[in-house]
C-alpha cells in the first residue's frame, strides 16, 4: 500500500461532517495518554470501506510545521478512523477534551487519520491478506434473497432467523453475510449468558452505563439440531469453509459447551470438510478439552492484555481466573489444534514493555499458533479510567512489538481472521487433528 511522502496534515471536522485539513499542522498520534510525533513510514492509505468519525467535545492535537511545537487546533473537532477489517492501528487519534463532560465515545476503534495530497492516511498495517470481509465483495441483494430462501427451507430454525434478520440484514455482520453468500466463515451464536463483565462488551451494557452495546444479545439457547441444520451444508459446499461458535451478538459460548459438543458430533457424522472454530474468553479449559475430543479444530481466545491485573480490571470475571486463558490454549495445542489470541490492540498499552514480556511468556508457555492483532473498540480515555491506569510505562511501539515477537517466534502467524483448515493443515503438519 502506498505510503505518503511525509507525515500528513492534521484534520478536523466542522461538527457537521465536513472534514478539512490544517496546512499549518502535522497530525500527531496518540499512544497511551500522550500525543506523539509520527513518521511517514508509519502510514498507509485509508483502506477502502473504512469510516471516519468526528469526536464530539474533543480538539485535535498536531505539531506546528514552523516551530515543531505541540499545538491544539481549535478550528473544529477531532476526527478518527474505524478501519476496514484486516488492518491494525499503530496510533490512536490524538485530541484533548474541550468540555470536561464530553460524551463517552461508542464502542468503535479510534485510529489517527490525516490528509495529504488529496488522500487520507492512517498509521496502520494491513495485517491479513485475506479478502473475506472486503466491503466491496458484499452484494446485499443477494444476501437478502439467500436469507429469504434459507428461512423458507428451514422455517423452524430460530438461529437461522437470528443470523438472517438480525445479523445479516440489520447489523450487516460480515460473517453472517458471508454465510448467506455461501462462503468462508459462518457464525454460530449460542449463548445468551456470560461469565465475564467486560467494560466494553458489545452485546450487553447495563442500563445505567453512559454507552450502549452495539448489538443486541441472543435471547434463546439454540439446540444442537438447529446448529447442525445449516452448518453441515456450509462446510460441504462453501469455499474455505469455517463454522465459528462465539460471536459478537452473544455471551460466552463455553457456557453452552454441551450443546456445542453435541452439534460438533452431529456435524462430523455428516462431513469431515472445513474447520470448526470457537471464539471465546477461554474461561473453561475443561469444556475446551471436551470440545477438542468431539472434533473442534481451532480456538480464538480474546483478551485486552496478557497481564493478569490489566485483564481482570477489564473483564471483571465471575468464577474463573486469568490463568484459565493459557490453559485453554494449551489444551487445544495438546490436541494439535490451532490456537489464536484475539489481541485487542491499544497503542500505549499493548506495546508497553511489561506487556511485551508477558506476551513472550504467554507464547512460550502455551505454544500459541497465531496472534490476531485486532483494534480495540473503545473510548481510549474511558478505558484507561475504568481499568484504573493513570500512567503508561515504557512504550516500545506496536510495530516494534510485532517485529520483535515475529523475530523470536517465527512460527507464529499474524492475521485478523481465523484461518481455514487448508492453512491450519499446512502450518501444523505433519501431525494433524
Ligand atoms: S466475554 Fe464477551 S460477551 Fe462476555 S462480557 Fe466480555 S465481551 Fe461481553
Amino acid at each position: 500500500m502506498a505510503q505518503p511522502k511525509r507525515v500528513p496534515n492534521l484534520v478536523y471536522s466542522d461538527g457537521s461532517s465536513i472534514i478539512c485539513d490544517d496546512p499549518n499542522l502535522l497530525m500527531s498520534g496518540r499512544s497511551g495518554f500522550d500525543a506523539v510525533a509520527l513518521e511517514a513510514a508509519d502510514f498507509i492509505e485509508l483502506p477502502e470501506g473504512s469510516d471516519l468519525f468526528e469526536l464530539p467535545g474533543r480538539l485535535p492535537i498536531g505539531f506546528d510545521k514552523k516551530t515543531g511545537a505541540l499545538t491544539l487546533c481549535d478550528k473544529g473537532v477531532a476526527v478518527a478512523a474505524q478501519m476496514a477489517p484486516a488492518h491494525t492501528q499503530l496510533y490512536l487519534s490524538s485530541y484533548t477534551k474541550k468540555e470536561k463532560d464530553a460524551p463517552t465515545l461508542p464502542l468503535f476503534a479510534y485510529t489517527a487519520v490525516g490528509w495529504l495530497d488529496g488522500k487520507y492516511y492512517v498509521p496502520a498495517v494491513r495485517i491479513d491478506a485475506d479478502i473475506r470481509q472486503e466491503p466491496k465483495s458484499f452484494d446485499q441483494e443477494k444476501v437478502q434473497e439467500s436469507v429469504k430462501n434459507l428461512i423458507e427451507k428451514f422455517p423452524d430454525n430460530r438461529l437461522l432467523q437470528h443470523i438472517g434478520y438480525n445479523c445479516a440484514m440489520t447489523y450487516y455482520c460480515p460473517a453472517a453475510r458471508n454465510f448467506f453468500l455461501n462462503r468462508y466463515e459462518a457464525p454460530i451464536p449460542t449463548s445468551p449468558a456470560c461469565n465475564a463483565n467486560c467494560i466494553g462488551c458489545i452485546s450487553f451494557q447495563p442500563e445505567q452505563e453512559s454507552i450502549q452495546s452495539t448489538q443486541d444479545r441472543l435471547t434463546f439457547k439454540p439446540t444442537a439440531a438447529e446448529i447442525a441444520e445449516y452448518t453441515i451444508d456450509h462446510l460441504k459446499s462453501a469455499p474455505r469453509p469455517i463454522v465459528s461458535f462465539g460471536q459478537g451478538c452473544e455471551g460466552e459460548p463455553l457456557l453452552m459447551w454441551e450443546t456445542i459438543r453435541d452439534s460438533i458430533r452431529e456435524i462430523r457424522k455428516h462431513t469431515q470438510l472445513g474447520s470448526i472454530n470457537i471464539n471465546t474468553n477461554g474461561s473453561m479449559p475443561e469444556a475446551v478439552e471436551k470440545l477438542c475430543k468431539a472434533g473442534l479444530n481451532s480456538i480464538r481466545v480474546s483478551t485486552n492484555s496478557v497481564r493478569k491485573h490489566i485483564y481482570e480490571a477489564y473483564y471483571l470475571p465471575n468464577n474463573y481466573s486469568f490463568e484459565a486463558l493459557a490453559e485453554s490454549v494449551k489444551v487445544v495445542r495438546k490436541f494439535n489444534g490451532w490456537a489464536s489470541l484475539n489481541y485487542f490492540v491499544f497503542p500505549g498499552m499493548t506495546d508497553d514493555s511489561d506487556e511485551y514480556e508477558a506476551l513472550r511468556k504467554f507464547i512460550r508457555v502455551t505454544d500459541l499458533s497465531m496472534i490476531q492483532w485486532r483494534n480495540f473498540n473503545i473510548d481510549p480515555d474511558w478505558y484507561l479510567e475504568r481499568i484504573g491506569v493513570t500512567d503508561t510505562g515504557n512504550i516500545l511501539g506496536v510495530k516494534k512489538v510485532m517485529d520483535l515477537i515475529k523475530k523470536e517466534f517465527p512460527h507464529i502467524t499474524y492475521g485478523y481472521f481465523n484461518p481455514p483448515i487448508e492453512v491450519i493443515k499446512e502450518k501444523l503438519k505433519p501431525a494433524l487433528i
